[in-house]
C-alpha cells in the first residue's frame, strides 16, 4: 500500500524526456507524491541520454519498439507494456506528454483503469490530422480522454474549450519544454564541457554565420527532405555560411541529407547532438531551419529567428510574434527567405527581438500545484472524469 497518491510518468521519445524531466523533478522534491516514472522505450537511444543526465530514474523500462515495426505494431506493444505497468502501480494519476504514440497509448492505457490523466502541453492544433502525422490525430484523442488540461498558451487553452473541453478542467502553464532551456542552459554556465561537441564544431567553422538545420517529420520524408537539401546545397556555396546539421537517425532521413550534402566544406552532417550540445547551437546559430515541434519553441529565448520547413504549424504564437515564419520546403522559398535574413539586419533583429511566448520558466511548478489541487479534490470525493 502506497501512503502518498501515485504519479505514473509515461514516457518514451526524446521531447517527452526534454519536456517532462523538469516535472519530474519537481514532483521528486516535493514529498507530496509518490513519483514513478515508465518508458515505453520508443526512442530509447534519443530520450535515456537525457534522462541520465538530468538524474530521472526509470521504474519500469518497456521494450515497446523494435526495427522495422509499423505504428500498429509499435501501438499495441506498449499498449501491452504500459497497461501491465498500470495494474502494477495501480496509479492515482498518470501524466502524459504532448503527442507521441507512447502518449496516446500511455491515456487510453489510464482510460481503461478509470484512472484520471493529466496532459502536459495541451491543446496544439494544426487543424490538418495529416501534418502533423499521426501527431495530430494523437492529440486530440488524448484530449478527449485527459480529466486535466496543461496548455502552454492561452491560444492552447482556446483551442480545447472550443472543441468542448469543460473550462475549469483547461489550466495556462506554459511550456515545461523552456523550464528544460532554462535548466539547461545554467547548466551549461556551470559546466561547458557537457557540450564539447558544439564547442569543437564552433572552432571548425569559426567566423562562419552558422545556420542549424534540423528535420525528421514523417510528412517531409521522400520530396520534402530532397527539397530542404537541395537549398541548403545552393546555400552552402555561400563563403560567410555554415550549415551544422544534427541528422535524425532514421535512415529515410539520414540518407537522403547524406546523398545531396555529405562532403560540402560549409555543411556539418551530423549525428543526432545531446541535448546541452543542441542547446549550445540554438544559442549560437543566426538562423534555424527546422520541422520540429519542440526547436520553434526554443529558438526564441535565445533570440535566433526560426524558419520553420512545413506549411502549417500548431505552434502558431511563434509566428504571430514574429520569431518565426513558416516557408514550407520548396527550395527557391527556402533560399530567397535564408538570403533575405542573411542580407537584412533590419529583418533579421526584428524576428531576433520578438521575444518567447512559449513559457516562462514555471510550468512544472504550476503543474505541480494544479495535480496537488486534483489529489485533495479526489479525496474530498469531487473529482468527475470525462464521460
Ligand atoms: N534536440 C536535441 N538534439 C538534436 C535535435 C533536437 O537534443 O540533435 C532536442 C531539441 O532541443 C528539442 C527536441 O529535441 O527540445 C525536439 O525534438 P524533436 O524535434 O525530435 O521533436 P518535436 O519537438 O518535433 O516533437
Amino acid at each position: 500500500m502506497h501512503n502518498r497518491p501515485v504519479v505514473l510518468i509515461v514516457l518514451g521519445t526524446r521531447p517527452e524526456a526534454i519536456k517532462l524531466f523538469p516535472l519530474i523533478r519537481r514532483l521528486n522534491g516535493d514529498g507530496r507524491f509518490e513519483v514513478r516514472v515508465c518508458h515505453s522505450g520508443q526512442h530509447s537511444t534519443l530520450a535515456d541520454p537525457i534522462l541520465q543526465l538530468t538524474g530521472v530514474t526509470v521504474d519500469h523500462a518497456c521494450a515497446a519498439m523494435a526495427p522495422g515495426q509499423s505504428l500498429d505494431q509499435l501501438t499495441v506493444a506498449a499498449m501491452m507494456a504500459i497497461g501491465a505497468v498500470c495494474d502494477r502501480e495501480r496509479p492515482d494519476w498518470v501524466i502524459v506528454q504532448g503527442d507521441t504514440t507512447t502518449a496516446l497509448v500511455g491515456a487510453l492505457a489510464a482510460h481503461y483503469r478509470k484512472i484520471p490523466v493529466l496532459h502536459v502541453e495541451a491543446g496544439l492544433r494544426s487543424g490538418d490530422s495529416h501534418h502533423p502525422w499521426p501527431e495530430e490525430a494523437n492529440r486530440r484523442m488524448i484530449s478527449v480522454i485527459a480529466a486535466r488540461h496543461c496548455a502552454p498558451t492561452p491560444s492552447a487553452a482556446e483551442a480545447l474549450t472550443r472543441e468542448g473541453v469543460a473550462p475549469a478542467a483547461v489550466s495556462v502553464t506554459g511550456n515545461t519544454g523552456i523550464d528544460a532551456l532554462r535548466w539547461m542552459a545554467a547548466e551549461l554556465e556551470r559546466q561547458p564541457h557537457l557540450a564539447q561537441r558544439m564547442a569543437a564544431l564552433e572552432q571548425r567553422f569559426a567566423g562562419k554565420r552558422v545556420i542549424a538545420l534540423t528535420l525528421h517529420r514523417r510528412e517531409n520524408i521522400g520530396s520534402g527532405i530532397a527539397s530542404v537539401a537541395a537549398a541548403v546545397k545552393q546555400l552552402a556555396r555561400r563563403e560567410g555560411v555554415a550549415f551544422i546539421c544534427p541528422c535524425h537517425p532514421n535512415p529515410l532521413v539520414q540518407d537522403v541529407l547524406r546523398e545531396h550534402l555529405e562532403g560540402l566544406p560549409n555543411v556539418a552532417l551530423v549525428e543526432p547532438l545531446g541535448y546541452p550540445d543542441f542547446i549550445r547551437l540554438l544559442a549560437a546559430a543566426h538562423i534555424v531551419l527546422t520541422d520540429s515541434g519542440g526547436v520553434q519553441e526554443e529558438a526564441p529565448t535565445f533570440g535566433t529567428p526560426v524558419l520553420v520547413l512545413r506549411n502549417t504549424t500548431e505552434r502558431a504564437e511563434g509566428v504571430a510574434a514574429g520569431t518565426a515564419r513558416l516557408i514550407g520546403t520548396d527550395p527557391q522559398r527556402i533560399v530567397h527567405e535564408v538570403s533575405l535574413l542573411l542580407a537584412d539586419q533590419d529583418a533579421h533583429a526584428a524576428m531576433a527581438r520578438a521575444g518567447n511566448p512559449y513559457g516562462d520558466g514555471c510550468a512544472s511548478e504550476r503543474i505541480a500545484n494544479l495535480l496537488a489541487d486534483e489529489v485533495l479534490k479526489a479525496k474530498s470525493g469531487s473529482l468527475s472524469l470525462p464521460q
